[in-house]
């Protein structure tokens, strides 16, 4: 899902290799184009309060002005192709370094320092051959000849490696990460592209516009993701069910679930316990086949079933409620002196283990030609009361 990001980037190169000369022509916008772009992303990142985004816009506006400025000439310049050399090296640190700040906060010193960092590392490698620090370095044959057999490490080299490792580094890391994380990733390996491709100057323009729509995409995938998603258990919330809702088939049915007793659970065993029993509810109600399940709220989640067959749901519904009933909550006991002296002596001291069991109850409406789904969801509400009143731990239907 959240690799859908990388879309736009994968787009461009593609288009570049089968259609260069349109891409030359639409070229001619940049580098406006890209400046409006990346103050359009900035703005958008700014009004959702996201300031993290500002890092990642700000170094692509550098690298992208640094490349514009000062890689024109050919590579067989010697201070031209050791910038080449140093600047994705350089990005690639940075957006490291960008990964291992927690979001730093912008208004805070530490915040603008790193913003500034971002900004000047690029312009500060463009002013290295002006302070004679790059001047017959003897880079560029190196550069153009990245596996060589004379030298056992060359710059060349150092560089590819870097790419190559950053990559896994990134793919192993991005994983199982959000779509922050990936939006990151495909400006990174946006910019890694410009710089591969670097002889051609207006592919830079096109790869930042690619690494800028990376960027936006993640930041929608993001802000929908607040919106729907249940931060605690991971599954999509009551905004996301009633949106569902709108578009429900008539062939349909709709599950109320209710945890038994659970404030008795969380004045036995703490409001913390509580939330790991929810999440663990959420995931095992998410991985369920055939049925999409909801955080109604508290501790009530929804099902919403795409057929309307009785039996399949009495089965199903009941291999759930069974499935619950019978997982084994491990819990690990603390024990909670009064007196605090006590507690001290006993504190970090694990008391042994208990394994409880929670039970929930299900209220389930099947949808009747023509009901609308306040209707549908409160007889699904009376269904879930009724098995409540007959006991708990139990499946009802409406009427
Ligand atoms: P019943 O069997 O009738 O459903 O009893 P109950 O105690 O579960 O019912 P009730 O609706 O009165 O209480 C719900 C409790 O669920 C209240 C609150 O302590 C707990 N709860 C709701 N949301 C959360 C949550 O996010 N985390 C935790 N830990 N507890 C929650
Ligand atoms: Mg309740
Ligand atoms: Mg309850």
């Amino acid at each position: 899902m959240h690799l859908f990001v990388l879309l736009p980037l994968l787009l461009l190169i593609v288009l570049q290799w089968m259609l260069p000369e349109l891409m030359l022509t639409f070229s001619a916008a940049f580098p406006l184009l890209i400046y409006a772009m990346l103050g359009l992303t900035g703005l958008l990142a700014g009004l959702m309060r996201q300031w993290n985004w500002l890092y990642t816009l700000s170094l692509l506006a550098s690298h992208y002005w640094v490349v514009q400025s000062a890689l024109q000439q050919p590579l067989t310049n010697a201070d031209t192709a050791a910038i080449a050399i140093v600047l994705p090296l350089a990005f690639t640190a940075v957006m490291l370094l960008l990964q291992l700040q927690n979001k730093p906060q912008l208004p805070t010193p530490r915040g603008i320092s790193l913003l500034l960092l971002t900004v000047l590392v690029p312009i500060a490698i463009l002013l290295l051959p002006l302070a004679g620090v790059l001047a017959n370095a003897g880079l560029p044959a190196a550069f153009l000849q990245p596996v060589s057999t004379t030298l056992l490490f060359s710059w060349g080299q150092l560089w590819w490696m870097a790419v190559v490792a950053a990559c896994w580094l990134g793919l192993l890391n991005f994983y199982a990460a959000g779509s922050q994380r990936w939006g990151q990733f495909g400006a990174w390996l946006a910019i890694m592209v410009f710089y591969l491709a670097i002889q051609q100057p207006h592919m830079s323009g096109w790869m930042t516009l690619a690494a800028c729509f990376a960027l936006l995409f993640s930041l929608a995938s993001q802000m929908l993701q607040l919106a729907y998603i249940d931060e605690l258990t991971q599954l999509p919330q009551r905004r996301a069910l009633l949106s569902h809702l709108s578009r429900l088939g008539r062939r349909s049915a709709l599950v109320m679930l209710d945890v038994d007793h659970f404030k008795k659970f969380n004045d036995t065993w703490g409001h913390d316990v509580g939330d790991q029993v929810l999440k663990l509810l959420g995931s095992v109600l998410g991985s369920e086949r055939g049925v999409k399940a909801y955080r109604y709220g508290g501790e009530e989640f929804t099902l919403v079933f795409s057929h309307n067959n009785k039996d399949n749901l009495a089965e199903k519904l009941e291999q759930v409620r069974a499935a619950v009933a019978d997982y084994p909550l491990v819990i690990r006991q603390q024990t909670r002196p009064k007196d605090s002296s006590e507690g001290k002596q006993q504190r970090g001291k694990d008391a042994g283990s208990k394994t409880v069991h929670i039970t929930i109850s299900l209220g389930c409406a099947i949808r009747q030609s023509g009901e609308s789904t306040t209707a549908l969801l409160k007889r699904a509400d009376e269904a879930l009361y009724s098995a409540k009143k007959a006991g708990r731990n139990q499946v009802a239907f409406a009427r």
